[in-house]
């Protein structure tokens, strides 16, 4: 992200995806500028955001005219249509937007995103499904995982981890992984060190290879 400095951004298509993403940033205080080629959608969010204009941004001289050339950070949105989510990708690489985030539906989608120099591709619906797959089989109560094979999950406090302060449960040394806090329902989260003894029904902050944190939350 873009700490302190200049907190512009310019979102490129307003579907489900870049609308829900345009709207968090605003609520986070930035200027969020919003284009899409539906003049329905641009209405529908124009009073949710700093700027919004209908224009198809396959066309570079759009770009300029609008000043997303001009910003410091760009995503692009647009997942259904390929080819315009390629397009106005290479477009914001020409025009010289230092950081562009750019959407993809699919994996050779991203691949091509990739390619053509996006500085982050997500793929929001494959990550949703693996991250959903985790937290359906489980007990996870959330679950982020990290590209080198760590996690970080939200889980209900396994009994083995309960009733003793941790540096006796030895939950690290023992499990491979580290409770790095505690939710207690009704509380506030606080950190956990060796003192800190776990109650059943604590919900807990686990990181630690997947693996380990995987198997740590299937325990009773
Ligand atoms: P989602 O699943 O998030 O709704 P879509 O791919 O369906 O994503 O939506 C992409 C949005 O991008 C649509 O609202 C579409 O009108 C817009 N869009 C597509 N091509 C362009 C373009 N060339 N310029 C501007 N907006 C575009």
């Amino acid at each position: 992200g873009q700490d302190g400095g200049d907190q512009r951004i310019a979102v490129i298509g307003l579907g489900r995806f870049g609308s829900s993403l345009a709207e968090e940033v605003m609520r986070r205080g930035w200027e969020v500028l919003g284009v899409d080629e539906d003049e329905r959608l641009v209405q529908r969010h124009s009073d949710a955001l700093t700027h919004a204009a209908v224009a198809d941004c396959t066309d570079v001289e759009v770009l300029r005219q609008l000043g997303v050339s001009e910003f410091p950070l760009a995503v692009v949105a647009i997942g259904t249509d390929i080819e315009a989510s390629i397009l106005v990708t290479s477009n914001l690489l020409d025009e010289g937007v230092p950081t562009i985030w750019a959407k993809a539906i699919s994996r050779q989608h991203g691949r091509i995103l990739e390619r053509l120099g996006a500085h982050h591709v997500v793929l929001p619906e494959h990550e949703m499904g693996e991250r959903v797959a985790h937290l359906v089989t489980g007990r996870m109560l959330d679950f982020i995982e990290f590209d080198d094979d760590y996690a970080l999950v939200k889980t209900v406090a396994p009994q083995v981890a309960t009733g003793v302060p941790l540096g006796v449960s030895a939950v690290r040394s023992k499990h491979g992984v580290t409770i790095v806090g505690i939710k207690r329902p009704g509380r506030d989260f606080t950190y956990a060190d060796a003192e800190t003894v776990v109650e059943s029904g604590d919900v807990l902050i686990v990181t630690g290879r997947t693996a380990a944190v995987e198997a740590f939350a299937e325990l009773d």
